[in-house]
């Protein structure tokens, strides 16, 4: 990586517990941190694991808040959870309803950062696009996150409690023993494509769509979750190992000399090495196809020649194109390619045997759409010059 190389993982942490009193969060503690956290506080070492899965059956699959609720449990214990722990979500800040249905949550975290979330309702189904970090570190030019210059990770705590505080908002906590499947659920799929790199907050993002996964947490499929990266290409097979949900990659380019411009961290692993991963991955996971997401750019990536490079790059992966016409920002040195163009380019992919479909911009008229996110209230911002200059335009 050269000096100029504006790539790092160099953000804020901050500890696990919940700032009142020294009490734990329990949430977004993975079923072992939480039987520790039980332990240490006297629960007995034979009723752990039980405890475990009925505090998160309370707290994932029925919504509940306060230890009193928890009418499984004894009181006295109820108590004692009281005295050491605490049920804490982000708080939602303003809740803003496009035209289209979309939802956008503006949520704010320990250290009064914030970030956002946004449901999507589609026919049949409902998608949380949820943030893995304030700011992204990364400076892909394109995207309004990349112009803020506060960057910390969330804990899995904030990550899962996005989901959370969705469900509340969709008053979608089931009534008790009753788990409805999840195509029948408002919200049933769950894309890691807010702000963000998800791949630089590895080991949170995980803890958190594990229990997004489990059986007696949220208990989605991992099918069901999409993980999307700019290409941290060192974490890829971790994803798979690890996690296993689905994988979306922020391609956006067919020459290593157009995605250094779009997606600097191509400087680091370029489109060879990217692909070499990606070519491991749906065999380490089994899991379906990749994603291609590709952000369709006037007179900059939108060519036939680059439709016709993207299929020779992708051939023999498992995968399928998913265009995303530019959506703008105040600011923004890029255009977005005509509708005829988006068609011309998706027809080649399709023709090649890809399933190519163009993203509809959803809750546009409330800035939520794809790389439009940014807390208005995180005023480091970068200046116009500064993002144009990192774009090498
Ligand atoms: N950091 C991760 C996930 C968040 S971005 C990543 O980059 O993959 C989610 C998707 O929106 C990415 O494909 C991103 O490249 C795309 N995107 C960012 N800004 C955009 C914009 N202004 N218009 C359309 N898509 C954008
Ligand atoms: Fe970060 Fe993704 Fe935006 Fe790039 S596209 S700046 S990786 S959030």
């Amino acid at each position: 990586m050269t000096a100029s190389t504006p790539i790092t993982q160099d953000v804020l942490t901050i500890p696990r517990k919940a700032p009142e009193g020294g009490k734990v969060n329990l949430v977004g503690l993975t079923r072992d941190g939480m039987r520790d956290a039980l332990l240490a506080t006297g629960t007995p070492e034979k009723q752990a694991n039980m405890r475990v899965g009925q505090i998160w059956q309370w707290i994932y699959q029925k919504g509940v808040r306060d230890f009193a609720s928890m009418t499984n449990l004894a009181k006295d214990y109820r108590t004692q959870l009281d005295e050491n722990f605490v049920i804490e979500v982000p708080e939602v800040v303003t809740r803003q309803l496009s035209e289209d249905g979309t939802r956008k949550y503006l949520v704010r975290i320990a250290g009064g950062h914030e970030v956002e979330v946004v449901y999507i309702p589609e026919e049949g189904r409902g998608t949380l696009c949820i943030s893995s970090q304030v700011g992204c570190t990364l400076t892909c030019s394109f995207c309004h996150t990349g112009t803020q210059k506060l960057v910390r990770n969330l804990t899995p705590a904030e990550i899962i409690g996005q989901v959370m505080v969705a469900r509340d908002d969709l008053g979608e906590w089931p009534e008790p023993g009753r788990n409805p499947k999840n195509e029948t659920r408002l919200l049933s799929n769950i894309v890691l494509m807010g702000m963000g790199e998800p791949l630089y907050n590895f080991e949170n993002v995980r803890d958190a769509m594990k229990i997004a996964m489990d059986p007696e947490g949220i208990s989605l499929s991992r099918r069901r979750i999409t993980l999307s990266t700019s290409g941290v290409v060192p974490e890829i097979a971790r994803t798979a190992e690890e996690i296993g949900c689905l994988l979306a990659v922020s391609f956006h380019a067919t020459t290593d000399e157009v995605r250094n411009k779009l997606v600097p961290i191509n400087k680091r692993w370029p489109i060879a090495d990217l692909l070499d991963a990606l070519r491991e991955y749906p065999k380490v996971s089994n899991s379906e196809r990749i994603t291609f997401e590709y952000v369709m750019l006037k007179d900059v990536n939108d060519s036939d020649e680059d439709a016709r490079r993207l299929i020779e790059l992708i051939k023999g992966i498992p995968a399928k194109v998913n265009l995303i016409p530019f959506n703008e920002w105040p600011g923004a040195p890029y255009e977005r390619s005509s509708n005829n163009r988006i068609r011309a380019f998706a027809d080649i992919i399709y023709k090649a045997g890809y399933a190519s479909p163009i993203r509809t911009p959803r809750g546009e008229d409330i800035m939520a759409a794809c790389g439009q996110l940014k807390s208005e209230t995180e005023r480091a911002l970068k200046s116009r010059k500064q993002i144009a200059q990192e774009a090498g335009l």
